[in-house]
């Protein structure tokens, strides 16, 4: 078990590498993904992880549920916004024909390790449709009876009986989103949640022996200080969920039109925002959660501090996970698979999607094959963000390189790292200490092999590394 070790932050490493920069929950990151990548593309690919070398891997489930009841500003998600029940019965019965159509092309050995439901909101469904839906799943995929099965729910409409009727059925896991308890800021970002309705999902979620609570907060949003965050984190404390994540408020109202009604001048600046990073930070740790890393923090003996303390933590779309050597498959709107060699994302308008499952089709839009170049680059950027550290004879006994000699034209970038004490360099191994676990995207940068291009041509607009 990874014991917690309270971290202390140097507010001005992080201003110094404030930078933009990808989150690398996948490499190659997702602008590069391509229409050259289409459906035809991924069924080869799907055939093809049922043939892998060696064992064929296990199966991680991802669906998406995209229908939300109102809108919150700084959402960047996938989400629709609907009161149509209607709409929400079609999509069901199309992701039902998905999950028919992706099954075919699973071998039935393969095991179902891990099975997430996100969105938009998921528990928008009612109890009866996710029964159904499961089930669904349950007949076409062969679940492990420890499978890891998650759910995010939203604390503000759940109904009370739902939670019941979601373990029934088989949930493990649930995940929501506070932000923040302030309610000041609740009114700006248009959402109110109060302290009743997460203690009531907190209390039944331990009640109905849920293996694991997950509580989502955010940093930037208007009228958040140092100050008044200490708030929030006090709360949330108090409440002890095995898991939390911190994350960054992105702005980019230039994607995501709604995010241009929150007010910028009542956001806090970089100076201010990077405070309460340093603050949830320090405050986490020192109250016995483990820094996992980018964003997540959890309790000593959850499986993600295990896996962080034996080294073999694994970085995907949905953030940080124990199950290393699953593919992914994700069904529904805009969702995104990934298999041994390439990534592939579904359609992101629902009516296209709809559209794409009726002609019998896989709903790829765009994707990627992986070249070998770039999974001996995905795996040197997964041990740099996930395990702080890369063995430089595992990388040479994997991909049949040598290490110093492959990436002698970048190792000497990361020298400045090594001058600011964040980063040590070894015969053998390169180490991520401590300090230096806060910039490892700046890190994992050095290894990307697109970067430099894409900094030449503005092509992708990142979120800031810290
Ligand atoms: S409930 Fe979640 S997905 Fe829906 S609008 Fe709010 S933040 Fe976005």
């Amino acid at each position: 078990m990874k014991k917690s070790t309270v971290l202390h932050v140097d507010q001005r490493m992080l201003e110094k590498y404030n930078q933009p920069g990808p989150r690398y929950t996948s490499y190659p990151t997702a602008p590069h993904f391509t229409a050259d990548f289409d459906a035809n593309s991924f069924m080869r690919e799907m055939e093809a992880s049922n043939r892998a070398d060696g064992e064929m891997a296990d199966v991680s489930l991802y669906f998406h549920f995209p229908f939300c009841h109102s809108l919150c500003y700084f959402c960047a998600c996938n989400m629709v916004i609907t009161h149509n029940m209607d709409r929400v019965e079609r999509y069901l019965y199309y992701l039902k024909k998905e999950i028919e159509l992706i099954a075919a092309y699973i071998h039935p050995d393969r095991r179902v390790v891990q099975v997430h439901w996100g969105g938009g909101t998921p528990t928008y469904l009612t109890p009866g449709q996710s029964r159904s839906v499961f089930e669904h799943i349950r007949k076409h995929f062969h679940l492990a009876p420890d499978a890891e099965i998650s759910i995010e729910i939203d604390p503000r409409t759940i109904r009370e009986d739902h939670l019941a009727i979601l373990r029934e059925t088989g949930f493990n896991r649930v995940s929501f989103g506070v932000q923040d308890f302030n309610p000041k800021v609740q009114k700006e970002v248009n959402r109110i949640q109060t302290y009743e309705q997460n203690a009531f999902v907190i209390g039944e979620s331990r009640r109905l022996n849920y293996d694991s609570v997950n509580v989502d907060l955010m940093y930037g949003l208007p009228h958040q200080t140092v100050e008044s965050y200490k708030d929030t984190l006090d709360q949330i404390i108090a409440f002890s969920p095995d898991r939390l994540a911190v994350f960054n408020y992105a702005h980019v109202p230039w994607m995501k039109k709604h995010q241009a009604i929150l007010p910028e001048e009542a956001m806090p600046g970089t100076s201010e925002r990077l405070g309460i990073l340093k603050l949830a930070i320090e405050e986490l740790t020192a109250s016995g959660y483990v820094y996992i890393g980018m964003d997540h923090f959890a309790r000593p003996e959850d499986e993600l501090s295990v896996a962080l303390a034996g080294r073999t933590l694994h970085r995907n779309f949905q953030g940080y996970s124990t199950r290393a050597d699953s593919e992914i498959y994700a069904l529904g709107m805009s969702s995104i698979s990934q298999l041994k060699n390439a990534y592939a994302q579904n359609l992101k308008s629902v009516k296209e999607y709809e559209r794409r499952i009726e002609e019998g089709l896989p709903a790829t839009q765009i994707g990627v094959r992986l070249t070998g170049e770039d999974q001996l680059r995905r795996y040197v950027i997964n041990e740099i963000m996930c395990n702080n550290r890369v063995m430089k004879g595992e990388v040479e006994n994997r991909f049949s390189i040598d290490f110093d000699r492959h990436f002698a034209a970048v190792l000497p970038e990361l020298n400045r790292f090594v001058d600011d004490g964040l980063l040590t360099l070894h015969g053998d191994r390169i180490e991520v200490p401590d300090a230096g676990r806060l910039v490892v995207r700046n890190i994992a940068m050095v290894f990307d092999a697109y970067l430099k291009e894409d900094m030449q041509n503005a092509r992708p607009t990142y979120s800031r590394t810290v």
